[in-house]
């Protein structure tokens, strides 16, 4: 073993928190490793926010994040701010704005938040080795030893920082998980987050020829949380934000609720449309509220009367108003990790300290990012959480 490399701290993964704890840890004077299999790090980041990055919310808060334990992300989050972010990237000289909701995008290219995190961690001192597979980590009486494809390295803290399972296309694998469980970590049951729903045989043969078409709605799930936000008709189901939000909270044979007419009573608006145009059809009314082939294609099913607004009766405008109040979907399913933005579950957060990341059960190993049970909302808020838990991390190695 005379050709072992000793660094003080090693990370896997050079992800979004695996690049933030480098150069936190890096700025306090430690030796740092940062290890990944991939050619290329930060891959995720840049196709983040369609190669725009979606960097942060202005309105984080614990309240967007989906965890076992609703406190565990406060202590990260109070300390690593969106607004310590953004005074990185502001002093990056990386114009952003704000697209909506708080979220905030770069306005060139998401390769500059790579660029800065890079240079940041060159300032730092943090040493980089890509295309490492990482073959087996044991502990030893201080620190770990780690056999690599690259040779064997020794260090004192260890940190975790592989993501999730969510597009494996990107190199997303479970090794977080096996770590855990080889350290004796509870990991909790994972599945695919902010990812489009599949419809049913009979619903997808009724929508799917509506791809393309989006509204506005409000979506309800069965647990109650709520979103506000567009919904967007696809091949295989439906998609958009609203979708992508409220599928982190679905669970499968649940109903998923839809308002298509947020905002609006439909009975008050009926009587004010039939009273200056009786003779006008519900089809041609309504497309004034919503795209025209979609009401078209709900009368064409059925679900929508062909008939004048003057010939609806009371029990028919009564059913369209929770008709369009709440138009219940049951999934067939979701897109599953293919195209899911994150991996819900993961390392189950009793087993690590909230300040700092580290296994209770394990002194100086560390999980950090999407690995942990911890999901934000879309929205700026999933990076959020890596830089704010890699940081933590880092002030801690
Ligand atoms: C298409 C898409 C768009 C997204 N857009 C946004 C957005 O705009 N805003 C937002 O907040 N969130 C977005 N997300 C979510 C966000 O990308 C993740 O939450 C975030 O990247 C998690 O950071 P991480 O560092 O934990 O993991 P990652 O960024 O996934 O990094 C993990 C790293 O570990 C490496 N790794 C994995 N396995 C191994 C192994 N066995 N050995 C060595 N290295 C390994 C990987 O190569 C990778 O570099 C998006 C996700 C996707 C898929």
């Amino acid at each position: 073993m005379s050709d072992c490399k000793h660094h003080q701290v090693i990370i896997i993964g050079a992800g979004a928190a695996g690049l933030m704890c480098a150069l936190t840890a890096g700025y306090r004077g430690r030796d740092v490793l940062l290890l990944d299999n991939a050619k290329q790090l930060g891959r995720k980041i840049l196709i983040s926010g369609g190669g725009r990055c979606n960097f942060t919310n202005l309105q984080t808060q614990p309240s967007a994040y989906l965890c076992a334990n609703p406190h565990f992300v406060k202590s990260a989050l109070a300390r690593y701010t969106q607004w310590d972010f953004i005074d990185m990237v502001e002093r990056h000289g990386i114009a952003y704005h704000e697209k909506t909701l708080g979220q905030l995008f770069c306005d060139e290219s998401a390769k500059d938040i790579v660029q800065m995190l890079t240079t940041e961690c060159d300032w730092a001192g943090v040493k980089t080795q890509l295309r490492t597979e990482i073959l087996a980590i044991s502990k030893e009486d201080s620190g770990f030893l780690l056999h690599t494809s690259e040779g064997d390295y020794r260090c004192d803290s260890l940190v975790i920082a592989s993501g999730g399972l969510s597009m494996p296309k990107l190199g997303a694998t479970p090794f977080g998980f096996k770590v855990a469980q080889q350290f004796g970590l509870p990991v909790l049951p994972t599945s695919a987050g902010l990812v489009p729903f599949t419809l049913q045989p009979e619903d997808k043969a009724k929508f799917e020829c509506l791809a393309g078409i989006s509204l506005p709605v409000t979506v309800t799930a069965a647990c109650g949380q709520v979103f506000s936000e567009a919904l967007l008709f696809t091949h295989r189901g439906l998609s958009g934000p609203a979708v992508l939000q409220i599928s982190s909270f679905w669970r499968p044979g649940e109903t998923v609720s839809f308002d298509l007419l947020p905002g609006i009573n439909f009975v008050d608006w009926y009587k004010t449309i039939n009273a200056e145009s009786p003779k006008l059809s519900i089809k041609n009314a309504l497309s004034r509220l919503l795209p025209k082939r979609f009401v078209e294609r709900l009368v064409e099913i059925g679900e929508l009367p062909d008939k004048t607004l003057n010939q609806l009766g009371k029990g028919e405008i009564e059913a369209l108003a929770s008709y369009f109040a709440s138009w219940q979907i049951a999934p067939g399913g979701t897109e599953g990790y293919r195209t899911a933005e994150v991996t819900l579950g993961g390392v189950d957060t009793d087993a690590l300290s909230s300040k700092t990341m580290e296994a209770k059960a394990c002194p100086g190993l560390y999980f950090i990012g999407e690995v942990v049970d911890v999901t934000g909302w879309l929205g700026g808020y999933n990076f959020q959480w890596a830089w704010s838990s890699g940081h933590a991390a880092g002030e801690a190695v």
